[in-house]
């Protein structure tokens, strides 16, 4: 298969932008769960580039629990999110939830994240397929490690090997975390496969006071880098504001990652 290390002995890298996933480097993606407005996006960006993130991160499209709640500012959000690349010169992650949105969210992002409710999505997996954008894959909260690299098979089979993995926790018994953050399926996926894995201890935790200490443990497990939700003022966030990171705390567990990082 494609993404087996047995057909590929040699780790993936990928290239977006200057920054390499799956090198050497511990790659860090940073920015709001929802692009809210053009002070929110410009203002993260530039605080998480000055603490050493290498790529931004915010949804324009929105897929949440409950449909009354904010689904994001659709092409404007990704039009704020070029803005910022623009500024920042970071390389921009967001998310694609249909094949309908594709063309559209492709024009402005540098990956197309594929979320966890999409990816078992086998039509849009393939509709990214036939891009040549990076995709970053993230695991269904029900989903085995096995079907979630047979989800990147999808993808590769169009002719798309630019695929980065991404753990974001689980679903299990446990209702203190959001999530069941399953860093064990770091080492799996590097023993069973040549792709990149990032880890997202935001949506892995739920919890903003769990996230840095999840953030270390992910780089000593292994991970080619971390997602990782930061807002300026969380206690507002249209989505997700228990789980962001303030400037400050993000800008202080940067440089405990760069220390864990160099001793693995
Ligand atoms: C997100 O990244 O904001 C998101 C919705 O993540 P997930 O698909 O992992 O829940
Ligand atoms: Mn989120």
């Amino acid at each position: 298969k494609l993404a087996s290390r047995e057909f590929h002995p040699d780790d993936t890298v990928i290239h977006v932008g200057d920054v390499a996933v799956g090198g050497n480097e511990v790659v860090v993606i940073a920015g709001p769960c929802s692009v809210e407005s053009e002070a929110q996006i410009i203002q993260t960006a530039h605080a998480v580039k000055a603490a050493g993130a290498s790529m931004l991160r915010g949804g324009a499209f929105k897929p949440r629990t409950s449909p009354y709640d904010f689904r994001g500012l659709g092409e404007e959000g990704l039009r704020l999110l070029a803005k910022a690349r623009a500024e920042t010169g970071l390389p921009i992650v967001t998310e694609v939830l249909s094949v309908a949105d594709l063309d559209m969210v492709a024009e402005y992002a540098d990956v197309l994240q594929i979320g966890a409710r999409n990816t078992q999505n086998f039509l849009l997996l393939e509709a990214v397929g036939k891009t040549q954008k990076p995709v970053l894959l993230k695991r269904g909260m029900s989903t085995q490690i096995e079907e979630w690299l047979l989800a990147a098979e999808y993808i590769m089979a169009q002719g798309n090997e630019q695929v980065m993995l991404c753990e974001r926790g689980i679903r299990t018994f446990e209702t203190i975390t959001r999530n069941t953050l399953d860093l064990s399926a770091v080492p799996v996926v590097k023993r069973l496969s040549h792709l990149p894995i990032i880890v997202d201890p935001s949506h892995g935790t739920g919890k903003w006071y769990l996230v840095p200490s999840m953030m270390l443990a992910a780089v000593a497990s292994g991970a080619d880098g971390l997602i990782v939700e930061v807002h300026p003022n969380p206690d507002h966030a249209l989505s997700d504001g228990s789980q962001s990171l303030t400037f400050e705390n993000f800008s202080a567990a940067m440089p405990k990652l760069a220390r864990v990082a160099e001793a693995v």
